[in-house]
């Protein structure tokens, strides 16, 4: 059965009686060599399981489940489970199961398989992007890589320098985690029904062992989220909306001690820097309560 032929995905959906749900982001892939692609490259063969989020009608499921020992996919949409029943009827190391990927239990589902070694594999509904990357990365979870197709814009900020226009605070987040590629863009003629915009997979390689140590990874996190929410404005006035607790001279002076000038954006920081920075930070309010 090929699954990315048009007629084929047109056929299935008449048979079951579903419409291309738009609220959950379906928009299935219907090219061969991409779907092939994205299998192949999803992690450098290193894991033995394969974590899918949104299998849709079981398109890159089948060509993980040829290559990978395990794959577990997690679907939201109810109507689905009987496609994905037949399409991966052949395959018994696919487990399919009807949750909701930011509700799920990740940790309890994907412990058996964390021996072999895991990885993340998906072509992310767009309207969740970035809430599932983050749920990822902050799990804890003992993956090798995240390989994830998105909108091309949210892609060039995922792998953009530090100090360039295309870096976020999602940039300095995922640079702690790990570091990402772009792999390659699929334009959306490529979906069906096709996107309104083109789609770029991205691969994640996260450290086993992180080299950023910051002494408290939530002040980390609020200045990294302070410096990029008010990005227009100087770090000294963004980091004061963000930090209630220390006031504008204190919090410039710090700034300064990190060997920035006054009057720099957020923007131009690397991570480096905004972990010394959140050293000082966190210091300054521990002083403030002694
Ligand atoms: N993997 C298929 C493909 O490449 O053709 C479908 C990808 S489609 C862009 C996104 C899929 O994610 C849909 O099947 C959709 O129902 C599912 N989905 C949307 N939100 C989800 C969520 N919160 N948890 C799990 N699956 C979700």
């Amino acid at each position: 059965m090929n699954l990315c032929d048009i007629k084929t995905i047109k056929q299935i959906m008449a048979v079951y009686g579903l419409k291309f749900r738009k609220e959950f982001g379906q928009n299935f892939l219907t090219n061969r060599m991409v779907v092939e692609d994205i299998a192949d490259s999803c992690c450098d063969g290193r894991s033995g399981t394969v974590l899918e989020i949104g299998p849709g009608i079981g398109t890159l499921t089948a060509e993980l489940a040829a290559r990978y020992e395990n794959v577990i996919a997690l679907e939201i949409d109810k109507s689905l489970i009987p496609v994905l029943a037949y399409t991966l009827e052949d395959f018994k190391n696919v487990r399919v199961i009807n949750e909701d990927a930011m509700k799920a239990d990740l940790r309890e589902i994907l412990s058996p398989y964390f021996e072999g070694g895991i990885s993340v594999c998906a072509n992310l509904p767009y309207y969740i992007t970035t809430p599932i990357l983050m749920k990822l990365l902050e799990s804890g979870l003992p993956f090798d890589y995240i390989t994830i197709m998105i909108q091309s814009e949210v892609a060039d900020r995922l792998c953009a320098k530090a100090g360039s226009r295309d870096c976020g605070a999602i940039t300095t987040v995922l640079s702690y985690y790990g570091t990402a590629e772009k792999l390659f863009t699929v334009s959306a003629g490529n979906f069906m029904p096709p996107p309104k915009v083109n789609s770029s997979v991205v691969r994640i390689k996260l450290y086993k062992d992180k080299p950023y140590k910051p002494k408290n990874e939530d002040i980390f996190f609020r200045t990294v989220k302070a410096a990029f929410e008010q990005r227009r404005k100087t770090l000294p006035n963004a980091l004061a909306s963000g930090f209630s607790e220390l006031s504008k001279e204190t919090l410039t002076s710090l700034i300064v001690e990190c060997g920035l000038s006054a009057d720099i954006r957020g923007e131009k920081l690397d991570t480096e820097t905004f972990v010394a920075l959140s050293d000082k930070i966190t210091k300054a309010i521990a002083a403030n309560h002694a």
